[in-house]
């Protein structure tokens, strides 16, 4: 019986050319790797970030299936840092991205919150398995930007989903089975801001080793101007038989057949901090019954703290956006906030103003370009909702 592990492993952050401070933090500790890019004023979304990644040194619970065990751990982060954003005056407010994947045996499961991303590089071919948790990417789902219109937009750096704003979050998991020779990489946005995924895969089939792809990486987005902090955690799945295994180095392993086994054993003793059976407790009957009951109340928190952070957040600028539309009545009327509706029907946008006119009193080949929901500044809308108004928008 072979089993596949973590054979090569990298990481590397990088300040990029415009950013001060680097936001970002990084996990690697196979067979366990993070991501996170943190947010918020003065030094806390350092501290955010850092929060998010530490949370995996206490290892991952028992219970539960693999995408269960991640995700929890990144709930706890969440608790964490919203606790420590509650509590602490110097860190209100800061959150973060987190990204991980953990390689069990034959697959990789990654739990994702935010626009940090993963991709699986195999046979030349890179494949993107997270969705960005973004305003651009909802937009893009919704059929209202193209892939191209989506990479340029000014408002892609706005995400709808972090951790550190509500005490739980909603928390994407999902399991690829990966085969020896594939390569995972987990990267924050301001590398796939700043070069295509055309750019990134070129790199990775160029590159001779991980490291070197890392370095191509790094550099390639400093290149292309790197606006932000970037990223790189990569790592490649290799067989092994179980021949290799059974050496006497390799005792200490233990008996599992598994991915986090064999990279366990391919670590020097001091860095096994992963212990898989310390550090979480088997939780009670009555925590089971919140879990399962605590989803559907999850997912409303989750749209709670989407409209929080477009509506509350101090580095999300949705506020100061604003649309023209038509309301129930027909009336022209002018909404601040973003033209689409979340999961639940909750709108992400409010009233702010309701004009006088009818959308009917417009002609129609004005209307479809006025009233086509095209955010705009305040005194944009409030130039165009008087002009209207005044009649001057006749045709
Ligand atoms: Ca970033």
């Amino acid at each position: 019986m072979s089993i596949l592990r973590a054979a090569e492993t990298t990481q590397r952050t990088d300040t990029g050319r415009q950013r001060r401070g680097n936001e970002d933090s990084a996990f690697v500790r196979a067979p366990v790797f993070a991501v996170a890019d943190g947010m918020g004023g003065a030094q806390a979304g350092e501290v955010a970030s850092q929060l998010a990644v530490e949370a995996f040194e206490a290892g991952l619970p028992e219970d539960g299936s693999p995408e269960e065990r991640l995700a929890e751990v990144v709930q706890r982060a969440n608790r964490r840092i919203h606790e420590l954003s509650r509590t602490q005056h110097e860190h209100a407010g800061m959150g973060t991205t987190l990204t991980a994947a953990y390689l069990d045996g034959g697959h990789v499961v990654i739990a994702h919150v935010g626009d940090s991303r993963a991709y699986l590089f195999r046979d030349g071919q890179l494949v993107r398995l997270t969705q960005d948790h973004s305003l651009v990417e909802e937009l893009r789902q919704r059929g209202k930007l193209t892939e191209e219109e989506a990479a340029e937009h000014p408002q892609r750096s706005i995400i709808t989903r972090a951790l550190g704003p509500e005490p739980d979050v909603q928390v994407d998991t999902l399991s690829q089975a990966v085969r020896s020779g594939d390569v995972i990489l987990l990267c924050s946005d301001g590398l796939t801001s700043m070069i295509s995924e055309k750019q990134v895969r070129q790199i990775l089939a160029d590159a001779p080793t991980l490291q070197a792809a890392g370095d191509a990486l790094i550099d390639g987005a400093n290149a292309a101007g790197g606006k932000d902090n970037i990223t790189v955690v990569l790592f490649r799945v290799e067989e092994v038989g179980d021949g290799v295994l059974d050496q006497p180095t390799m005792v200490t392993a233990g008996p599992q057949r598994n991915g986090a086994a064999a990279a366990t054993a391919e670590r020097p003793a001091p860095a096994a901090r992963l212990a898989r059976t310390q550090g979480f407790t088997r939780p009670s009957e009555r925590e089971r019954h919140f879990g399962r009951l605590g989803k559907t109340v999850a997912a409303l928190v989750a749209v709670a703290a989407v409209v929080f952070l477009i509506g509350g957040g101090g580095y999300l600028a949705s506020r100061q956006l604003y649309f023209l539309g038509t309301n129930g009545q027909g009336i022209v009327t002018v909404y601040r906030g973003f033209p689409y509706v979340l999961p639940f029907g909750v709108p992400m946008y409010e009233t702010s103003y309701v004009s006088g006119v009818a959308a009917s009193e417009i002609p129609s080949d004005r209307r479809s370009t006025l009233l086509n929901h095209d955010l705009r500044s305040q005194s944009s809308a409030t130039n165009l909702i008087n002009s209207i108004e005044r009649g001057q928008i006749s045709g």
